[in-house]
């Protein structure tokens, strides 16, 4: 009987462990868990509903939505990808549901449903789970088993797999220990920024628009969020995971320029104009542009000092130069980020060219395992971050 330890008791811990006993049923698998309990993300996961995993399958597909990884990753989704994971979750009792934009969540839009599943699954398959076991010393000894050293006991690994997430401390430890480490920066965050136009108006949100960074090529497109602190939405949050490493760098200060309705070019954008005063010279200002929300054009005519009241007939060179401006490249200033509740990781960790990625076995130490986000992986919003778990996890299980 092999002894195998797995360090940290999250999703990528639990799903490692589970797999591990379920392909190896003679081995003793036991998950050390630094707290008083388990799976704690998953728990507060998409909202509490835990977005599981994603309808996209194809690892071409897949990719795209890892700003770190993507290349590594490729090979892995082609063994384990979304659609085994929810054939998994099926095999073990949890239906799951696809949303419009390809989220999928447990049918019963509870987290719960999850834990309960992973939790009877090790109870199934025999794994002990140690709660309160705070590793604090690695050592492979000289016949490449572990020695692995908790605040109360030492154990004997003859295998041995971390996944201890976004955990600085661990980290450092394994940088001591030779691994090359990432530095870690949040991803997925939404950006502050008091502004008159934005005053007033959390909630309101626009279906399409196009963020640029200042000074950077950072660009991406999709909903935008007005929210109490600034703007969020998933053309933020796109931002916010692309450039973790250069806008921390700018310590989250810095310009984006909004474009609202999508044109091409400001003069399209101004010719829109133009072409209403010409056809409607008589509407109200007010009520002139249905393509954007309208209290938010009405918070823009008193940023440009427009009467709401005037005709559009009215509205001079100068005033169409200006709104044409604000709704093609409309200049805030972010000074500061806030948590997305729903999801957020780190950019960061473990370099994935120390894990051979067919066994996620480390190249530097045999016998020890990596997977979850101790690595240097993370992913957009919409379940990617969990798949990435799954997947590491599930090769885990074929290679130990
Ligand atoms: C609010 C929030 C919502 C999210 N929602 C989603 C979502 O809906 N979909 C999605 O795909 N992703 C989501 N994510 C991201 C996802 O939760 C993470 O990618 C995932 O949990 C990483 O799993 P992990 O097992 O690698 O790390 P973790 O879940 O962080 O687990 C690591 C475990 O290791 C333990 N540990 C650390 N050090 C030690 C030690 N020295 N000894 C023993 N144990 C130790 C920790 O206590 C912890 O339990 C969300 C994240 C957050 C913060």
């Amino acid at each position: 009987m092999r002894n195998i330890l797995i360090i940290g008791g999250g999703a990528a811990g639990f799903f490692a462990a589970i797999n591990i006993a379920q392909q190896n049923p003679d081995d003793q698998v036991t998950i050390l868990e630094k707290t008083n309990k388990w799976l704690q993300k998953v728990k507060i996961s998409g909202g509490g509903r835990c977005n599981v995993t994603n309808h996209r399958s194809k690892p071409s597909d897949l990719v795209n939505y890892y700003p770190r990884g993507a290349k590594k990753l490729y090979k892995s989704f082609e063994r384990f990808t979304t659609t085994d994971m929810v054939a998994w979750l099926e095999a073990h009792g949890v239906e799951t549901h696809i949303e419009a934009d390809l989220r999928m969540f447990p049918i019963s839009n509870s987290s719960q449903t999850i834990i309960d599943c992973f939790v009877k699954a090790s109870n199934d398959h025999g794994v002990l789970i140690q709660r309160n076991a705070n590793v604090t010393e690695l050592r492979q000894m000289s016949d490449l088993r572990w020695e692995v050293t908790t605040l109360d006991e030492q154990l004997i690994a003859d295998k041995l797999v971390i996944c201890t997430g976004s955990s600085p401390h661990f980290w450092r430890k394994l940088q001591a220990m030779g691994f090359k480490i990432a530095n870690p920066v949040p991803s997925l965050f939404t950006f502050n920024i008091e502004d008159d136009r934005l005053q007033g108006l959390s909630g309101i949100s626009f279906s399409n628009c196009s963020i640029k960074i200042a000074s950077t090529k950072l660009e991406e497109s999709g909903p935008l969020l007005i929210t109490h602190w600034g703007l969020s939405g998933p053309a933020i949050l796109k931002l916010s995971a692309h450039g973790a490493r250069e806008l921390a760098v700018m310590s989250y200060k810095f310009d984006v320029m909004i474009n609202f309705l999508g044109y091409t070019t400001y003069e399209e954008t101004r010719d829109l104009l133009i072409s209403i005063r010409a056809e409607s010279p008589k509407k109200n200002m007010s009520n002139i542009l249905p393509e954007l929300p309208k209290r938010y054009w009405l918070s823009l005519l008193r940023h440009c000092e427009i009467d709401t009241e005037m005709k559009m007939g009215d509205l001079g060179k100068k005033a169409i130069n200006k709104l044409t401006e604000e709704l093609f490249q409309a200049k805030f200033s972010v000074s500061g980020k806030s948590t997305f509740k729903e999801e957020f990781v780190t950019c960061g960790g473990v370099e994935l060219s120390e894990v051979n990625m067919e066994t996620m076995e480390s190249r530097r130490f045999p016998n020890l395992y990596l997977s979850g986000e101790v690595l240097n992986i993370d992913a957009l919003t919409g379940g990617f971050n969990f798949q990435a778990c799954w997947t590491s996890s599930w090769i885990i299980s074929r290679s130990v």
